[in-house]
């Protein structure tokens, strides 16, 4: 990938930032790339394509780096969960033959599974050494009579969000508008109804949370061509030109493919979320405003009156044992604003939340749900995270997995809001058991125990503790 594509890419004109300023987005620094080099952003943004092959060129440890990372589910294939690498040593870099190494990765993954594509993800080593992996592809594919893709994405372009782009360009470039969709299935059809096509960009299914939602989908009459990329297959992918509107979740990683669905398709889109009622009940609105269809309108505010009476009901006495507590929210890939508004959906207090990670737009969006105070913190390390559920007084810390040891360690009740978990919590439903969660472990009988000094902390000198 050439360096004006890449600046390409950091320049996202439908990121607000450039539409106001033209600031550009943020630019890797040296050693960013700790949290994720490109090819890790490339590779979980297409790694939940379930009926694909995946293959990593580049050396065994690449793959190991990112490989299932994210707790995408399919409802069908599992092919996306085989790791495939072309495990490149120093000998192939010295004899040159890593090239032809991909290529036959690439027929031992079709002649073995016969995947709908293969999809091959460039890495740092070839990327230096100059393989064209662009040509081998072409090449493999007339040779095997599949769709083979190339993902240019070599960890040292940038940052694990450039990646998240890449991977989108390469959708784009070379899948999208390949393919048309099926005729909408007879069981589908019902007399009165127009049936819309949409597309949901940036939703990973995790936890196979998605699930909650979809049956909502079917009932107002909107098919989901493509989820880029949760439970998705490479015929979806193929066919998202045809929508009528897409939807953004959450994540502004994918955006590149909704503004360029927008300009080169007239497909209009909007960002939303499925976290939280409020959330969830707005996202089915954009839909009906953008398809500008009265019975679609109509149909959406009786579903959500009905949803939203639902589960208003389940959620009460949850919302008895959740009412008033602090949160310290650091969230990593899922938006803060999004949790934040599911959070107060609960009645709790979201006393602080972490924007590392956030855009300029999210943190604006976080300003209008929390109100001007708010405390956004940036930092973080163990030291800062634990310092500031002091400082705030918090009665748990939601966050990704990675801090979870350090809540633990410090005796504070975790909730795992990231990709790893294994509880769904989108839509409605999702609702209810994220409530359950924060119960439980607020609730949880350990943080008693545990807080007491242990017995061996008991000084034998009488009056002096030795600590708890
Ligand atoms: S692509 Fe490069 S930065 Fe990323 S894991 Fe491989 S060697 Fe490391």
């Amino acid at each position: 990938m050439q360096a004006k594509d890449i600046a390409e890419l950091l320049n996202e004109p439908a990121c607000t930032h450039n539409t106001k300023s033209k600031s550009g987005c943020a630019r890797p620094k040296p050693g960013a790339t700790a949290g994720g080099c490109s090819f890790d952003g490339a590779q979980i943004a297409l790694l939940p394509i379930a009926d694909v092959a995946h293959i990593v060129h580049g050396p065994i440890a690449c793959a190991g780096s990112s490989w299932d990372n994210r707790g995408t589910r399919s409802s069908g294939p599992t092919l996306y969960r085989i790791g495939m690498t072309t495990d490149l040593t120093e000998q192939d870099v010295i004899m040159g033959r890593s090239e032809k190494r991909l290529f036959h990765a690439i027929k031992q993954a079709v002649d073995s599974y016969s995947p709908a594509a293969v999809f091959v993800y460039n890495t740092c080593v070839p990327a230096l050494t100059g393989d064209d992996i662009g040509a081998v592809c072409k090449a493999a594919a007339e040779k095997c009579g599949v769709p083979v893709v190339p993902v240019d994405c070599a960890g040292f372009y940038g940052t694990k969000n450039l990646g998240n782009r890449i991977a989108g360009d390469s959708m784009f470039k070379y899948v999208v508008g390949t393919a048309e969709p099926l005729p909408v299935p007879f069981e589908a059809q019902r007399p009165g109804i127009t049936v819309h096509d949409v597309n949901l960009i940036g939703e990973y299914n995790i936890a196979g949370e998605f699930w909650n939602v979809l049956p909502m989908f079917d009932e107002l009459g909107l098919r989901i061509l493509c989820t880029l990329s949760g439970d998705a297959r490479f015929h979806d992918v193929q066919t998202m030109h045809r929508a009528e509107t897409s939807m953004v979740v959450c994540a502004k990683a994918l955006l590149n493919v909704a503004r360029k669905l927008q300009t080169e398709y007239k497909i209009p889109f909007f960002e939303g979320s499925f976290y939280g009622v409020t959330d969830t009940s707005q996202a089915f609105r954009d839909f009906a405003r953008l398809l500008n269809d009265p019975s679609l309108t109509e149909r959406t505010e009786a579903l959500i009156a009905r949803e939203e009476a639902r589960i208003n009901a389940a959620l009460d006495p949850w919302r008895e044992k959740l009412r008033g507590k602090r949160v310290l929210l650091y969230t990593g890939g899922v938006k803060s604003w999004s949790i934040v508004s599911a959070l107060q959906d609960l009645g709790m207090e979201v006393v602080a939340t972490g924007t590392n990670k956030s855009t300029e737009e999210d943190k604006e969006r976080i300003r209008e749900i929390m109100g001007e105070k708010t405390k956004m913190i940036t930092d973080g390390s163990p030291k800062a995270l634990l310092g500031a559920v002091k400082e705030y007084q918090a009665d748990i810390l939601i966050a990704g997995g990675r801090n979870m040891y350090t809540a633990l360690k410090a005796r504070i009740p975790f909730l795992d809001i990231n990709q790893e978990r294994e509880f769904g919590y989108e839509g409605y439903s999702g609702m209810v058991e994220l409530a359950r969660q924060l119960a439980l472990t607020l609730q949880s009988p350990v943080w008693e125990s545990v807080r007491k000094p242990a017995p061996w902390a008991k000084s034998s000198v009488p009056g002096i503790e030795l600590g708890a």
